[in-house]
C-alpha cells in the first residue's frame, strides 16, 4: 500500500523525469520512480542509443539512481508513459525491480493524467528468479547485510 502521499511525490517525479526522457528514435518517453526503504525518492527517464540495443528503460535509471543513493529496497514503483492501455515494464526491468523488492511491492502503472492501475510485483512476474534461490541478499528480512561489498561475487 502507498499512502496518497508519497503517490502524488512518485508521480510527479516519474512525470518529471519523463520530461527528460532521450527518445529520438521511438519518440516514446517513458519515466520512473521509485520509493527506498529510507523514504527516498529515484527516478529514471529511458535513454535510447543509435545502436538500439544499448538503451535503457526509465526503470533501469530510478534503479541505478536507487542504488547510487544508497537504497537497497524499492517499496514501491511507479512507471509513467502514454500509449494504448496500460504500460507495464517490459520483461527485464521486471527482473530488475524483483531483485530488490518483495512480491507484494505495488507497481503503480500511470499516464500523464494520472494512475491507472496498481498492480503487484508478483502479478506481473509470477515464480520468480531472484536473490534468494542464490543465497543472495534476502529483501524480507533487513538490509543490514545488504551493502554493496556483500553484493560482489567472486
Ligand atoms: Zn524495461
Amino acid at each position: 500500500m502507498t499512502s496518497d502521499r508519497s503517490l502524488d511525490a512518485l508521480f510527479s517525479a516519474a512525470l518529471d523525469a519523463r520530461a527528460n526522457a532521450y527518445a529520438p528514435y521511438s519518440g516514446y518517453r517513458v519515466g520512473a520512480a521509485l520509493l527506498d526503504e529510507a523514504g527516498r525518492i529515484s527516478a529514471g527517464c529511458n535513454v535510447e542509443n543509435a545502436s538500439y540495443p544499448v538503451g535503457t528503460c526509465a526503470e533501469a535509471g530510478a534503479v541505478a539512481a536507487m542504488a547510487r543513493a544508497g537504497g537497497r529496497r524499492i517499496t514501491a514503483i511507479l512507471v509513467l508513459a502514454e500509449g494504448g492501455g496500460l504500460v507495464t515494464p517490459c520483461g527485464a526491468c521486471r527482473q530488475r525491480i524483483r531483485e530488490f523488492a518483495l512480491p507484494e511491492t505495488p507497481v503503480h502503472l500511470a499516464d500523464p493524467g494520472g494512475v491507472r492501475a496498481t498492480l503487484t510485483l508478483a502479478e506481473l512476474l509470477p515464480h520468480a528468479f531472484g536473490p534468494d534461490i542464490l543465497s543472495g541478499p534476502d529483501v524480507t528480512s533487513g538490509l543490514d547485510a545488504m551493502s554493496a561489498g556483500d553484493r560482489a561475487r567472486p
